[in-house]
Formats: structure tokens, sequence, C-alpha cells
């Protein structure tokens, strides 16, 4: 009887996003070599010409089809995701309502997905032997000074990459090579590393001896180490300036002692070089580094340094959640609370969410840091699920910053054409000049003007494809779109009637800076937002200028409002506190709070105390009130109430389904079907809302609308959802997505 050869199944990820794995068989010659999270090539599709990447997520023991295709390869290129990622990207998936491939594609930089970086080589030149390199200098070398160069350079340095070699004496290859054919030199290949630091030298700082406040926090959180207090996550509720990063970095310690790994998550605004060499100057080259700055060169090295355990821990944004440790034993977040840890493009994850379902899924700990926590992680305590720690007080006893709000509210009248900024604000500003102290001035807003209209027929200069404003940036005399990035010159007369009277109002730090020069014209001003920071080390440049002291006063968007700590900034102005406020979102109260409470922190870091002072239209407004009052727990108690009153989150969750489409009429019909498919499954845990324009109506010339989902967010729930957007209305030319636990409802 014949016996037909059984093979060995893999189920394969595809490259492509349509939510579903294939099942291939494995040719025996294959067999040893695939195991779960290897990367394969696989025939795909009709016939078997069309070929495809994929990456083995599974080894049934089964399948429920019959006839099975082979793998054709296995992909070595792309390297073998651990399968701890794999299990948390599948989790991702389901939680986020994202195709299995976009979660997964997530857990690997493009750079070393791509499989096209590899290690690089570069070429060295060293000497055979320095004594007969001497003896060929004296002997052969008087009738050629260019070997002469390279071997007194080599005499000195008795190995140098040949590139700079080259450089540094200027001579050509075949002298090199005649160096080499004698014997007196050699060429040879080797792996370095692109290294981001390369040109700059780490210092050592000698270890603070911790403070009362911090010692308590330590012990607590030592307690947790050792299992002795129930739970693996902490939430470090710290004052700006009360030494959280020192408690990041003796828990780091504590980890390596076990010779297990830490991941540090900062938001990317905050991956400055002085954060970053915080942790470079207590543990050198255990760190590794990831930010969006790195070339992909150097974004591979850094991600194989990890995935080669040479480096126990890792600082970097959002994606270095995915840093490929196997030992992991701690994963801190710092600023938990900020918004950026949402990925606003799938799989649309919060990276301090997933950071703590990963470390429950690989027995790590986790801590979670800020000044102003965001509402569910506070509540997280609340409910007993974090350990809250506690750190009052600013290091040395400094006080906390003195905050003034200014009632902007009749403020045009008093100081005449310079309404934008207060009187309060100018002496201050001019009293932290005459002592060579500095100062930062905040303004949510980039551009010079935030509307430009005609006085005559009232027109309103807007971009044609999204439903905004076009802002008037001066320096480049052109209108542009803040979202669509549209930019064109702008006009000297109206568009719409000719008339050459045009208005432009609404301030953005642009005009700031003009103001300020005008106010301070002894000052030294310097501009920092998306706009003045467009090469690659402006950002560095500026901020080690301000360090010196060259700077005095600094103008900027949230770019300077997080993380620094610069000692002699003992005044901040805030232009416009009201901005945050009026966003049409649940979270404005938080986000206005977060902001203002963040910003003001940035003052009185040394000595010297400092001042705030907030501009606003509504001093009245309690998130305004507190923040003034560093009164975080008042706040949390009021805003908790509003939001269990009116269900939001943290209060259950929220999601949004969104709809985008050219075709308005189209796009809210099908987004009205989708609703019709959804609404029988509300119930009093669980609140549909109609489906509403979001309010950026229109995108890059697509029409946008949305649906909100509130309340007890099911894994049967959601997995309906994703069947909806994935199976039945994936046919469309419209294209909708579940934003789970939304951060911007724009
Ligand atoms: P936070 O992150 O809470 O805003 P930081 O960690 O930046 O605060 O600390 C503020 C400053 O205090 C930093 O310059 C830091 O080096 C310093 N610092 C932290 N802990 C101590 C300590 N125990 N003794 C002295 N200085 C400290
Ligand atoms: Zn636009």
């Amino acid at each position: 009887m014949h016996i037909p050869r059984k093979y060995k199944i893999a189920r394969v990820l595809v490259d492509l996003s349509l939510n579903k794995n294939y099942d291939y068989y494995i040719p025996a010659e294959l067999e040893t070599k695939v195991e779960i999270g290897i990367h394969v090539t696989v025939p795909f599709g009709r016939g078997s010409k069309r070929f495809i990447k994929g990456c083995v997520t599974d080894l049934p023991a089964s399948s429920e089809f019959d006839k099975l295709k082979f793998i054709e390869s296995v992909y070595t290129a792309r390297p073998k995701i651990p399968i701890s990622l794999l299990k948390l990207g599948e989790w991702m998936a389901e939680y986020y309502c994202c195709s299995k491939e976009q979660a997964v594609r997530a857990l690997l930089p493009g750079a070393v997905r791509s499989g096209k970086i590899s290690k690089k080589n570069i070429t060295f030149v060293y000497l055979v032997d320095p004594i007969k390199g001497s003896e060929y200098l004296f002997n052969n070398c008087s009738r050629s000074p260019s070997k002469a160069k390279v071997l007194k350079e080599l005499l000195q340095r008795p190995d140098r990459p040949l590139s700079l070699l080259k450089k540094v004496t200027g001579v050509s290859d075949a002298v090199i090579n005649s160096l080499v054919k004698d014997e007196v030199i050699k060429k040879e290949k080797r792996i370095v590393c692109r290294d981001p630091f390369a040109d700059s030298e780490i210092l050592s700082v000698d270890k603070p001896v911790l403070t009362e406040e911090q010692v308590i926090v330590l012990d607590k959180l030592q307690s947790m180490f050792d299992g002795k207090q129930k739970g693996f996550a902490s939430l470090l509720y710290g004052v700006t300036g009360s030494g959280k990063t020192e408690v990041y970095l003796r828990s780091i310690e504590e980890i390596l002692k076990e010779d297990k790994e830490t991941i540090v998550l900062v938001p990317e605004i905050a991956l400055t070089p002085q954060t970053t060499e915080r942790f470079r100057s207590r543990f050198g080259d255990l760190v590794s580094v990831l930010h969006s700055g790195l070339s992909d060169g150097e974004r591979f090295d850094e991600w194989t340094k990890v995935y080669e355990g040479k480096v126990k821990i890792v600082v970097g944004a959002r994606s270095a959640l995915f840093a490929p440790f196997r030992n992991l034993g701690l994963i801190i977040v710092d600023e938990e609370h900020e918004n950026s840890y949402k990925q606003d493009e799938a799989p649309r994850y919060h990276a301090r969410d997933v950071a703590v379902m990963r470390a429950y899924k690989e027995n790590a700990f986790v801590i979670l840091g800020s000044a102003t926590p965001s509402l569910e992680s506070f509540n997280n305590v609340d409910k007993g699920k974090y350990q809250l720690l506690e750190l009052t007080k600013r290091i040395d006893d400094r006080v906390m910053p003195k905050v003034f709000t200014v009632d902007m509210r009749g403020q045009s009248e008093i100081a005449g054409s310079s309404s934008i900024f207060s009187r309060d604000l100018v002496d201050a500003v001019n009293d932290r000049i005459a002592r060579g102290e500095q100062t930062i001035i905040f303004l949510n807003r980039r551009g010079f003007a935030t509307h430009m209209s005609c006085n005559q027929c009232g027109y309103v200069a807007s971009c044609p494809e999204c439903s905004i404003n076009y802002t008037f940036h001066r320096h480049k005399d052109c209108l542009t779109c803040h979202i669509c990035g549209s930019i064109i010159r702008a006009p000297k007369n109206c568009p719409k009637c000719s008339a050459p009277d045009i208005k432009y109002s609404g301030v953005g730090t642009e005009k700031i800076e003009s103001i300020a020069q005008k106010l301070f014209p002894l000052a030294y001003i310097k501009r920092m937002d998306s706009d003045t920071m467009t090469h690659k080390r402006s950002y560095e440049k500026v901020l080690s200028s301000f360090k010196k002291g060259e700077i005095d006063v600094l103008i900027g968007t949230q770019m300077i409002a997080k993380g620094l700590d610069f000692p002699n900034v003992t005044l901040v102005g805030i232009i416009n506190a009201d901005i945050s406020l009026h966003m049409p979102d649940f979270r404005a109260s938080e986000r206005t709070f977060q902001l203002l409470t963040q910003v003001a922190g940035r003052a009185g870091r040394g000595h010297i105390p400092g001042e705030v002072f907030i501009q606003t239209f509504t001093p009245f407004n309690t998130a305004i009130q507190y923040a003034v009052n560093h009164d975080y727990n008042s706040f949390y108690e009021e805003e908790i109430d509003v939001r269990k009153m009116l269900c939001y989150p943290p209060e259950g969750h929220l999601a949004t389904v969104r709809f985008t489409a050219e075709n308005e009429e189209k796009v809210l019909d099908i987004a009205e079907q989708f609703l019709k498919d959804i609404e029988p499954i509300a119930n009093d845990n669980l609140m549909i809302s109609p489906v509403c324009p979001s309010p950026i109506a229109k995108m890059r010339n697509k029409y946008r609308f949305m649906i909100m989902i509130r309340g007890k967010l099911t894994t049967r729930l959601k997995k309906y959802l994703t069947q909806l957007v994935f199976e039945k209305y994936n046919k469309h030319d419209i294209h909708i997505y579940i934003d789970i636990d939304a951060v911007s409802l724009m």
C-alpha cells in the first residue's frame, strides 16, 4: 500500500493586510529550519507564480484545508521575532481591532524588516609590524613622500579605517596598495557599529545622595521587585523637578543585578541629548537609544545590539516598547500621560497600555511616571491595580514656582499695541533680562497669524482640501495648511473681491517672536517650533546654547513644554492658556491642566525660585485654577466625577469608528449602514452615537465621519467590529478603521 508522506504544516501571516493566516506544507528539507517567528517566502494566490513573504505564527498539527502549497524558502534577511513578542502582537491585533499583519509589522523597525540593511563593513588598515614599518620608512620612502605620510600616520595610530587614512594623508589607493604589496601594511574588513554617539563622550557623574522621599519610593519599588508587594505595576507621581529620573536609574540598577533588561519609554519630544545623557552616564555602553533621528543603518545596528544581547537597557520613543529583549525585567514609561504614546496609524496602540500588557505577559515590572498622571492611570491606583509612589517635593527643598493668572479681558486697552503681552509679563521678563536669568514663553500655535481675512467681503483663506483655515507665515510670506502641509504665496489682494484690504489675526509663535524683539530689544531671543527646527541637529544646538545662557528668552510651542531642566530659567510666560481648553474633546480640561503644569514646571528648577504667568480669558476655569495651585488631587477628584457622570474614560472605554473618502454622500451612506449593523448591540453598558462629521470634517480632500462607541468594549464586540471592517466593509473604496481607546477625537 502506498502511504503518502505526511508533511508538517506552518501557519503563515503574509505581508498583506488581510487579517488572515494561511497554511503551508513545510518541505522536508526545511523541516528543521521552520519555527515560530521566522520569516518565509511562500507562493500566494492562484497558480504558483507569485511569491510573497510572511511570518510563521504557528505550527499546527493539522489544517482545515486539505491541499496546501509548499513553503518556497526561509527568508533569513529578516530576523526571527521572539515568540513572546509575536504573542504580544497577536494580542494587540485583537485588542486594537487591527489586522494581525499590521500588529506584527509594528514589532520590527522598518529598517530591520526591509531585510535590505545589514551590518556595516569597514576596511581598516594597520601596520604588520611597527619595527618593519619604521625600517621601511627610513630605507624605502625617501623618494615617495606619500608612502612616508601613510607610514608616519600609522606609526602614530597603528589602526585606521582606510577612508579616514586616505582623508588625512591625501594619498591615493595606489600608494596604499603598493604598501600592502610590500607587506608593510595590511587591509582588513571589519564589522562596525554605526554609532549614533560617535561624537559624544560619556561623562560619568557621581550618584547623588537620595532624598528621604526617593528612599521611601525605592523601598516600595524594591518590595514590588521582591514580590513582597502584590502587583507588578507602580505609578510614580512626582511633581516637576522631584527627581523621578533618579528613581528610574536606581530601579534599573536593581534590575541589572538580576541580569535582567529594562526598556525606558520617553515621548519623542523629550528624547533630548539631555535625557539620554543621564542614562548613558550611569550605564555607559549598556544603553541603546532609539529615536526618530537615527539613520536606517544606525537603527538597524541599535536594534541588532538589543537582539544580540549586547545591551541591557533601551531608551526610546513609542516603538522601543518592542525591543527584542528576552529576559525583560522592567519597563519604565516616563511622562505616561503623553498623548504621543498613542500611534495614529494602524496598529493604533497606546504604548503605555501595551507596556503594561507586555510586562504582565513576560513577568516584568512596570513603573509609570508623571507629574500629571493621566486620569486612566490614577484611576488604576484608585482601583488598586497600581501601587502609588509619591514625590511631593522638589529636590533640595526648592519651592514650586509661584503661579499667577493674568486676566486678559480688557488688557488690550491698558497695554496698547502689545495686547498680546500683558504688562505684568513684560515687567517680569525685563526683570529677568536685567538679572541675567532666563525666560521661557510658551504658545501652542506656530506661524505668524492664524487667520487671513478680507475686511471688505469677509473672505477667510482656508485650505481647499482640508476644513481648516490657512496659517500665515510671515518669514516665508506664505499661507500654509497645518494639516496637509499645502502652501501658497500670501496674496496681496483678496482672492475673492480683489480689495487690497487684507487683515491678519490670531497669533502664533512667529508673531510672538517679532513682538518680543520689539519689546525687549536688548535681549537675545530664539524661537523653537517645527518651523525653525528643520535641521536634524537644530534642536540640540538651540538647547545647548540655551543651557550656556546665550539665550535670554526662548519662545516655543509644546516642543519646549516638557522635560527641559535648566536651572537658570526663573520665569515662564504662557501666552494663551485657553487654546487647549476650547477643543471639542472631553479631555480638554485634562490636557489644559497637564500642559499648564508641565510648562510651569520648567521654572525655578535651580536655586532661585521661579514665577509663572498664565495669560487667560477664563481665569475662573477650574483646570487653570488647579494648575495655579499645583493641586493635582483636587483636579482629579473633580474631573473623575465628570467622567463618571458622562460615562467617559476611565469610566469604561471609548472607541471611534472612522470613515473617510472623497465622495461625501457615499462615505456617509456607508457609515449609516455600518451603524445599522452595530446599533442592535447597544445596551445599558454600551452607548453608540449616531454618525457625525469629525470635528475636522475634511482632510486632504477626504470627507470624514465617525461613530463613537462608549462603555464596556468586550472581546466579542471587538471581534465583531474587526470582522465588519475586514470582511463585510472591505470591498468599498472607503477607508474604515477602528480606534480603540482613542485619544484624538479630531
Ligand atoms: P523630574 O524628572 O521629577 O522632573 P529630575 O529627575 O529631572 O526631576 O530631577 C531634577 C534635578 O534634580 C535633576 O537635575 C537631577 O539631577 C537632580 N536630582 C535628582 N535626585 C537628586 C538627589 N537625590 N540629590 C540631588 N540632586 C538630585
Ligand atoms: Zn490642507
